[in-house]
């Protein structure tokens, strides 16, 4: 089983990435973004929890965010693995993921980093807010939180992984199918 991180800031392009390698690879792509934004839609009691802290850049908390993750990932047959994208967020939620795993017989085999400069996702970011629908990605203060919310809370988690050899980067600029390839690579290394 080939249970992959992918990792970046937010507007890295994990997303559509992540979609590409799944896909390649026969993986479960497991978007926490993804599964709140449903939850939202269906205004479910979750997605009403979970839009009050998206609404202002901040993280769901911990223990709703776990649960989620844990169940879906529970469900996952029939693939050779799960791509993980926008989970862990803080070291927290690693360690839960590792525990989980390793309770599943079923370890993360790592984790790969897409490498883009802040002022490039602010860009991307705000041309993804005039059509994605999401309301997130349409205010720049909004944008600037979560980067902040990135580098203090979710970047350690690279440092988590890094420590036991598992974290790898890949330049994350460049054409879709340019980094879907670097990407690839990345995933057949590990
Ligand atoms: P992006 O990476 O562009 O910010 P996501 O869809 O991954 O987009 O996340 C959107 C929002 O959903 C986050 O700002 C956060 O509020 C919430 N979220 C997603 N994943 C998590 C998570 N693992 N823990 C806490 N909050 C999360």
């Amino acid at each position: 089983m080939k249970n992959i991180i992918l990792f970046g800031p937010p507007g890295s392009g994990k997303g559509t990435q992540a979609e590409k390698l799944a896909e390649r690879f026969n993986l479960l792509h497991i978007s926490t973004g993804d599964m709140f934004r449903y939850e939202i839609k269906h205004d479910t009691p979750l997605g009403k929890k979970a839009k009050s802290y998206m609404d202002k850049g901040e993280l769901v908390p911990d223990e709703v965010t776990i649960e989620m993750l844990r169940e879906r990932v529970k469900k996952a047959t029939g693939v050779d693995g799960i791509i993980f994208d926008g989970f862990p967020r803080n070291k927290a939620q690693a360690e839960a993921l590792d525990e989980l795993m390793h309770d599943l017989e079923s370890p993360i085999s790592g984790l790969i980093l897409l490498d883009v400069s802040e002022d490039e996702i602010v860009k991307r970011i705000l041309k993804r807010g005039e059509s994605s629908g999401r309301a997130d990605d349409r205010d720049e203060s909004i944008i600037r939180n979560r980067i902040e919310v990135f580098r203090k809370q979710t970047a350690p988690v690279f440092s988590y992984y890094d420590k036991k050899g598992l974290a790898v980067k890949v330049n994350g600029l460049g054409g879709i199918d340019e980094i879907a390839g670097r990407l690839a690579s990345a995933v057949e290394k590990l």
